[in-house]
């Protein structure tokens, strides 16, 4: 596949006018001019710049089922009134359809993979699959469904070795999983070398909880357990001492920051200041639809960026730059993977439209990116297939109506 003429980023600056040559699943080049090869499927790049393609590091993506269903409550009510009950009522094809709807929804803003947490982790992958999108997926842990640890071994074996879906292992949080449990999904994750997905420090409760019943922290406590390491991605970790901080750090667990999900539940603000200044990896996810209410990570790195800049009272603070760089960077570390718009990397990648209002003028687009981007993803492609062209996503229609059908029998 060749992309033709189309713009690039190079160290920040907007480069006109060069192609992208994919071969199977990775980019083999990136030129002026590259010849075309007989039959080669051709993409016009032309108004269009090439972006890496995006990671959510953080989703429970069938929830975007439940988007809209239970706003403005705090979460732990927010949990038990509201989404435990009718999670209790999911089946199979809900997950499935709800998959699918969050598949589309990432595809149309150029995300490429996502990092989930949630029930039926075979529909989740099934769905993905067909979505063409790659995922890292854990079936979610805790103790009031032990069936669901019983699970997690099966799951890793079925999907090892696939090539876009990466099975990992999910225990919800310390305040949902007691410490044999942790442990045995930290066997697990260790027998099968697999990353460990987990919600940290998410609420003052949480930590005070944990301080109260074991006199630690979340994170010392996961310490204590031996789970910190550069496998372990924690979730939210708004509550945060320095001492957590750098003992993050000098373990080299990857944070997931998700901010818009933490200001809508009312959770806090996580300390990425000193997260970074302690040298901790961090990176960006959405969390599940329900609680943010969409899949957008152009929103989540605004929305970060102007929230931290408030947190420190100083506009200076996390630039458009470093924010983009938590975004990809910060991924790619996180999850292992050989990404960027580079030969040799992965061919996952999207095109915006540069002929939106909201570009223009063209001057500045790392800023622009992160600050005024409202939509124009144009073309999405994953291990070198084009999973979106010119806007459009085979089936869309169909996926919408089930995901409707879908919601209406889970609410009835
Ligand atoms: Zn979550």
């Amino acid at each position: 596949m060749l992309i033709e003429n189309v713009s690039l980023l190079c160290s920040g600056q907007l480069i006109k006018g060069r192609d992208i040559q994919i071969r199977d699943t990775r980019i083999a080049r990136i030129g002026k001019d590259l010849r075309k090869e007989r039959g080669e499927e051709v993409i016009d790049g032309q108004s269009k710049l090439a972006i890496p393609g995006l990671l959510n590091c953080h989703t429970h993506l069938a929830m975007t089922l439940l988007r809209g269903y239970a706003d403005d409550m705090e979460l732990i009510p927010w949990l038990h009134d509201k989404i435990w009950p009718l999670e209790a009522k999911l089946t199979k094809e809900d997950v499935y359809w709800g998959a699918k709807l969050g598949c589309l929804e990432q595809i149309r803003m150029g995300i490429t993979c996502y990092n989930d947490m949630y029930y039926f982790t075979d529909e989740t992958a099934r769905a993905t699959k067909e979505m063409g999108l790659r995922a890292f997926l854990s079936g979610v842990v805790f103790d009031m469904r032990p069936d669901l640890l019983v699970e997690t071994e099966p799951f890793i074996k079925r999907w090892t070795g696939d090539e876009l879906i990466t099975p990992a292992v999910g225990p919800h949080a310390v305040y949902t999983c007691s410490e044999e449990t942790l442990l045995k999904a930290k066997e697990i994750a260790d027998k099968y070398d697999t990353l460990i997905h987990i919600h940290v420090s998410e609420t003052r409760e949480e930590v005070d909880g944990l301080n109260l019943s074991k006199g630690m922290s979340p994170v010392e406590y996961l310490d204590r357990l031996g789970m910190l390491n550069e496998r372990l991605v924690a979730v939210h970790c708004v509550w945060l001492s320095l001492e957590d901080a750098y003992l993050l750090a000098e373990r080299k667990a990857n944070v997931v920051d998700c901010t818009v999900s933490n200001l809508k539940l009312s959770s806090g603000i996580a300390p990425l200041n000193y997260l970074l200044e302690a040298g901790v990896n961090v990176c960006l996810g959405t969390d599940g639809p329900s609680s943010n209410n969409n899949l957008n990570l152009f929103e989540e790195m605004k929305v970060t960026a102007i929230v931290q800049k408030n947190a420190y009272h100083t506009p200076a603070a996390f630039s458009a730059e470093q924010i983009w760089s938590i975004a990809t960077e910060g991924a790619y570390k996180t999850f292992g993977l050989d990404m960027g718009l580079q030969e040799g990397a992965l061919a996952d990648l999207a095109l915006i439209d540069l002929e939106r209002p909201w570009l223009c003028p063209q001057s500045n687009m790392i800023s622009h990116l992160v600050y005024s981007m409202t939509g124009g993803v144009d073309t999405t492609i994953v291990n070198g297939k084009v999973l979106m062209r010119n806007g459009i996503i085979p089936g869309e229609k169909e996926i919408l109506e089930k995901a409707q059908e879908r919601f209406e029998r889970l609410t009835a």
